[in-house]
């Protein structure tokens, strides 16, 4: 998980200054999980916003939201990520909440559901 400051110029919400956000909605289960997978092996994420006490104030989707508004939030905070290079970063689809270690395949078509791909950070 790498939280991070949001930028007041790009932040819409009127959020406190003091407010940190997540650069992604969903994490995997353990530190490492990204070693030893191959280019085609995806794994499964677990949506942050099931694991958080108040997921909207951290920027995360509500619980139940809709695919195309996790999507929404996920594309948006994946933005933000990717303005910053981070050498082990994958990709993960923020809807299907499974994950691949190919930067390559960022904003490609979902194997499972043709939505963009997002950037995703392991640690
Ligand atoms: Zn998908």
């Amino acid at each position: 998980m790498w939280p991070f400051k949001k930028k007041q110029t790009t932040q819409p919400e009127a959020l406190p200054p003091a407010s940190i956000s997540y650069s992604q909605v969903d994490t995997t289960e353990r530190f490492g999980d990204n070693l030893g997978l191959a280019q085609d092996e995806w794994i499964a994420t677990i949506p942050l916003n099931e694991m958080t006490q108040d997921p909207e104030s951290m920027g995360l989707p509500s619980v139940g939201a809709s695919a195309d508004e996790v999507f929404r939030v996920a594309s948006r905070l994946s933005q933000l990520r990717e303005s910053i290079p981070i050498p082990t970063d994958g990709v993960y689809c923020a809807v299907c909440h499974i994950a691949n270690i190919d930067i390559g395949k960022l904003r490609s078509p979902c194997p499972q559901c043709g939505r963009e791909l997002l950037k995703f950070g392991w640690d």
